[in-house]
């Protein structure tokens, strides 16, 4: 297993070590290898993306990723920015299905936004399509109208489109997921977010999903509108179970749904491509208000690391293994500032790894 490690910029680094301490202390036979990415590829080698790490990341079976980016180098050309690299990895990697867990532990339901009872033992997966929909479709850009509302007056737009294999291989994504989750106690169901009723593309959407769906009748299918998806994921998240749907409600939506489960920092996510090789990082970004201080935490990069593990790696036994010691540590009342509450124990963020090291290297020697 060769595992390609970038960590970044803000407090990626910071977050990554944590998770790699986390990786060796699983004694699994893998190959880690370390690579500048983003802001720090961009000072040591004069672009965010280095071919050198391209093609460490192209060469290994997985890719974890801390976070990217930093006020200071948004004055610089688009090309040269930081988040350049997290755009140029999905393209050249063909990674097309983002997952995004929103698991809120039982231990962390007041850290959420809505009331706990709405919330208490929420675990919901949001698989967003990756790299089609409006944000890469042509043609795009700015022009003098010549009809609409203001002829002749300056203009600006964008294309959405989908073709049928892009929404085919997506919606089967979703629906192994969906049966992958009932075999494990899970309800089986995909709701796929579309505006059928306006857009000509979603309507589309629908008709291709509901035709794959023909070949997964264990798993049940349902249609919403985002904008009722919305609604219904902040007032009955748990009604919820797979939601597939396409990159740009995907990238609203998820966000919505982190807020369920308290922190940012505490939610991974992984970027698939059509082989399960994928790269894992969590959900937040480089946090430079924060960075270098010792408070970030640690635990949405290590349940990333986790992911990985499980899906890409084919080490579920491992990756159980780690998110029974992110328990742990949480019913020990360990938090980092951002989960803190009263009555619960204030870490850092390598405080906050040694303890899940703590609890990983326990249950190895349980075993052994
Ligand atoms: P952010 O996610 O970095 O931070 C938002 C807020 O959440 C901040 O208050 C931050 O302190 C807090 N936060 C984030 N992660 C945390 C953690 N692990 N522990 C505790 N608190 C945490 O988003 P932002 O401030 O909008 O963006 C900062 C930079 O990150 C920008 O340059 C942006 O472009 C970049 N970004 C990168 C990625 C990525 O690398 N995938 C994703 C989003 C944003």
């Amino acid at each position: 297993m060769k595992i390609a490690v970038l960590p970044g910029d803000g407090i990626g680094p910071e977050i990554i070590v944590q998770a790699v301490r986390v990786l060796r202390a699983l004694e699994l036979k893998c190959e880690i290898e370390e690579a500048p990415v983003g802001g720090a590829a961009y000072e040591a080698h004069g672009h965010p993306l280095p071919e050198a790490t391209l093609n460490l990341a192209k060469a290994a079976d997985a890719v974890l990723f801390g976070a990217v980016g930093d006020w200071k180098y948004d004055q610089l050309e688009r090309q040269f920015r930081p988040e350049q690299a997290i755009l140029g990895l999905r393209k050249h990697l063909g990674l097309f299905a983002n997952f995004r867990p929103a698991i809120c532990y039982e231990q962390l339901t007041h850290a959420s936004s809505l009331k706990p009872e709405l919330v208490a033992g929420l675990d919901i997966l949001i698989i967003r399509e990756l790299t089609g929909d409006i944000y890469f479709g042509q043609p795009r850009g700015r022009r003098q109208a010549v009809d609409g509302h203001f002829p002749g007056t300056e203009e600006a737009f964008d294309t959405m489109r989908y073709s049928r294999p892009e929404i085919e291989r997506i919606a089967r994504v979703a629906f192994e997921a969906a049966r992958v989750r009932k075999q494990a106690g899970g309800r089986g169901k995909v709701t796929s977010v579309d505006k059928a009723n306006v857009l000509e593309t979603f309507q589309f959407w629908k008709d291709v999903v509901t035709d794959v769906h023909k070949a997964y009748s264990d798993v049940q299918l349902e249609h919403l509108y985002v904008d009722n998806a919305a609604m219904q994921l902040v007032r009955a998240p748990k009604s919820f179970d797979v939601i597939v749907t396409g990159n740009m409600f995907g990238d609203i939506l998820s966000d919505e749904a982190a807020m369920l489960t308290g922190s940012i920092g505490m939610l991974p996510s992984a970027s698939l491509d059509s082989r399960q090789k994928g790269l894992y990082e969590p959900s937040h970004g480089s946090a430079p208000d924060i960075a270098g201080k010792n408070v970030a935490n640690p635990l949405a990069t290590i349940l990333s690391m986790a992911m990985m593990l499980r899906f890409t790696l084919d080490q579920p036994e491992s990756a159980d293994r780690v998110e029974a010691a992110v328990r742990h540590v949480l019913q020990q009342g360990l938090r980092t500032a951002d989960i803190w509450s009263a009555g619960t124990h204030k870490v850092g963020t390598r405080e906050m790894g040694d303890a899940v090291v703590a609890a990983i290297t326990k249950t190895i020697t349980k075993k052994s």
